[in-house]
């Protein structure tokens, strides 16, 4: 099941569930006889439980309500804010807090605080569900219906972003294997070519180069070809915001893709920004960015020789050649700065043997 970006597999039915809370709350009719109990429940998760289980009370009760919220998407902040607070006098009498699942316990620790300034006669806990191994709070619940392992789970109350609360049964998060995205940077005449393909090899990766995509994008004519194509004409630069939503559509055709490697992109650090943000809607991120380091004087050399190799003798002229090296530096170095103010970048001598400097570049992958 998708919610939103993330996808659930069925962890706990509707039946198994049902059956657990009914032994809950045969132990406290059973632990409270001939007493009067306040269950207070806490929204909004614990709904569908406090109903299943007080449907089941035989006890003499009153039941009330409270508001708190630790959680934001699939963790918890560490950071418990009371939203709506007790309306209920429970001065000398016994309390039981209802909760549908109890993780790291700060919930727990901060409603235990917040209760016992109202001095009840006692304070126990029923959860529906219980994190052992998340666990850190002084006061463990005392009425489990069942212990689960550390995952995140919905249903039965319990939601993502506020969604899957109407299911019936427990579905738990299916952890993606995370992608490895890389960005290859490297001036013309590094080898980016001949090395994203070895490595495309070697990690079953997805080759995206920004010129195959604009080549198939204004050769097809679809919409995004035929804007760029309005800006080429004019002798315009192409905008970051075409040439992303070119790379989004390629990127979104692959279905679970083990990675990318991006190659002649992101050209410039608010290209490398709109690409992290597109990767995070997806929960992935670039895992690092691999840059040849080739001496200008070689990469000079390689350069006329291929212009020569190919018959592109115009592309031999030295001036055309510095000026493309001088180009990639004033544009390139800013995508650097960027990867490696987030600790991404990797910096592989692109001078020697091919099959050397690929055995690098794989290895500075694996490490990473
Ligand atoms: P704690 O303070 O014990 O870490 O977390 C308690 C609250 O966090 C619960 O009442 C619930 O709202 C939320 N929570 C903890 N674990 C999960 C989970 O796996 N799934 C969902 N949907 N919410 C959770």
């Amino acid at each position: 099941m998708q919610i939103k970006d993330k996808t659930f597999e069925p962890f706990i039915s509707e039946d198994e569930l049902l059956s657990a809370i009914k032994n809950v709350a045969d132990k406290i009719n059973k632990d409270y006889q001939n007493e009067r109990v306040i269950f207070i429940v806490v929204l909004n998760g614990a709904f569908m439980f406090a109903s299943d289980l007080i449907k089941n009370i035989e006890l003499d009760c009153e039941i009330t309500f409270v508001k708190v919220k630790s959680y934001e998407g699939t963790s918890t902040t560490g950071n418990v804010h009371e939203v709506m607070g007790l309306t209920t006098n429970i001065k000398n009498k016994h309390v039981i807090i209802v909760e549908d699942i109890v993780d790291t316990g700060l919930t727990l620790e901060k409603l235990y605080t917040m209760l016992q300034m109202h001095h009840p006669q006692s304070i126990k806990t029923a959860t529906m569900l219980f994190k052992p191994d998340a666990f850190r709070g002084k006061n463990p619940p005392k009425y489990v219906g069942m212990e689960i392992e550390n995952r995140f789970i919905i249903g039965h109350g319990l939601d993502y972003e506020e969604e899957g609360r109407n299911i019936r049964d427990i579905y738990k998060i299916v952890e993606k294997e995370k992608m490895l995205n890389l960005v290859l940077f490297g001036p013309p005449g590094a080898g980016k070519g001949t090395q994203s393909k070895n490595i495309v090899d070697e990690f079953g990766l997805i080759h995206l180069s920004t010129g195959d995509v604009f080549r198939y994008n204004i050769g097809n004519q679809t919409e995004l070809g035929k804007l760029a194509k309005s800006y080429i004409d004019k002798g315009q630069l192409v905008p970051d915001e075409v040439t992303i939503n070119m790379l989004k559509s390629e990127v979104n055709k692959h279905d679970n893709p083990k990675g990318f490697i991006f190659d002649g992109f992101p050209r410039t650090s608010a290209q490398a920004g709109a690409l992290d943000e597109f990767l995070a809607e997806k929960g992935e991120s670039i895992t690092g960015m691999i840059a040849l380091d080739v001496p200008e004087d070689e990469l000079k050399e390689r350069l006329r020789k291929r212009a020569i190799d190919s018959g592109r003798t115009d592309d031999a002229d030295p001036n055309i050649i510095a000026n493309r090296i001088a180009v990639y530096k004033k544009e390139t170095e800013p995508v650097m700065d960027f990867y490696k103010a987030q600790n991404k970048l990797y910096i592989i001598n692109g001078l020697g043997d091919i099959n050397e400097i690929t055995e690098s570049i794989v290895s500075a992958i694996k490490s990473l």
